[in-house]
């Protein structure tokens, strides 16, 4: 899942400031399951936001809601009888879903209230670690199911580099070296003959905006 926190409130308050309605959206998927933009966390924030504009010489109102999935327009299409009230949107959604928001409502000021950190994993309530950087050339197969662009302090498809001390990586001996734990999964596999692939260069596809069609939607695609 992607994984994001709430920015500090101050920032918050920042970015909305001068902004007299604001309508504050929640998104019910990954940021929900992070614990930092779904339906709760947007109830949080406004009481917050309505907390702190007591002191304000014209305290601004605040609305909320909260769609399945901002990165998905026709979910974006439920808040349409509620936008045209507010004057800004902040919104809690990650960032593909914040700037999928801007899309949708081009003359609305639409203010991200989380910072979007990674794509990671679940490991505990409120504790999660990141485990892919989208690379666009998944190297799982070979690599034993340990990413080496995530968990390798170089993103190094081909290790360990010679700095790998000890199971440590050398920037902190704290960080397992990612290719020794490569190594070690491969060895457990009877796969250890994985570790002499050598990886071309990548094609870094993740430089620039992807887009990617399911097969069989080509046609569809086309004719939009
Ligand atoms: S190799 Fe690339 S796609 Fe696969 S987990 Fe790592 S970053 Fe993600
Ligand atoms: S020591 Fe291991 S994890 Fe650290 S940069 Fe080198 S190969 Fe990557």
């Amino acid at each position: 899942m992607i994984v994001a926190e709430r920015k500090p409130f101050d920032e918050i308050r920042q970015l909305i400031k001068g902004y007299k309605r604001v309508l504050t959206v929640g998104c019910g998927t990954c940021v929900a399951v992070c614990l930092a933009g779904g339906e709760k966390e947007v109830g949080v924030l406004n009481a917050e936001l309505k907390l702190s504009q007591k002191t304000e010489a014209e305290p601004a109102g605040f609305g909320e809601a909260t769609v399945q999935r901002q990165c998905d327009m026709e979910f974006l299409d439920e808040i349409q009888h509620m936008v045209g009230d507010y004057d800004a949107i902040l919104s809690m959604a990650c960032g593909a879903g914040i700037q999928f928001m801007a899309e949708r409502y081009p003359d609305i000021p639409v203010l991200p209230a989380v910072n979007t950190v990674f794509i990671g994993v679940n490991k505990d309530v409120g504790w999660y670690e990141e485990r892919c950087k989208a690379c666009g050339n998944c190297a799982l197969g070979v690599t034993g199911g340990i990413c080496p662009v995530t968990m390798c302090a170089k993103s190094l498809f081909n290790g360990p580099c010679g700095g790998t001390n000890q199971q440590s990586c050398e920037i902190n001996a704290d960080q397992p070296c990612a290719w020794h734990m490569i190594y070690t999964r491969l060895e457990r596999q009877g796969r250890l003959d994985n570790i002499l692939q050598i990886f071309p260069a990548n094609d870094w596809r993740n430089q620039k905006p992807q887009t990617l069609v399911q097969p069989g939607y080509e046609e569809r695609k086309a004719s939009e």
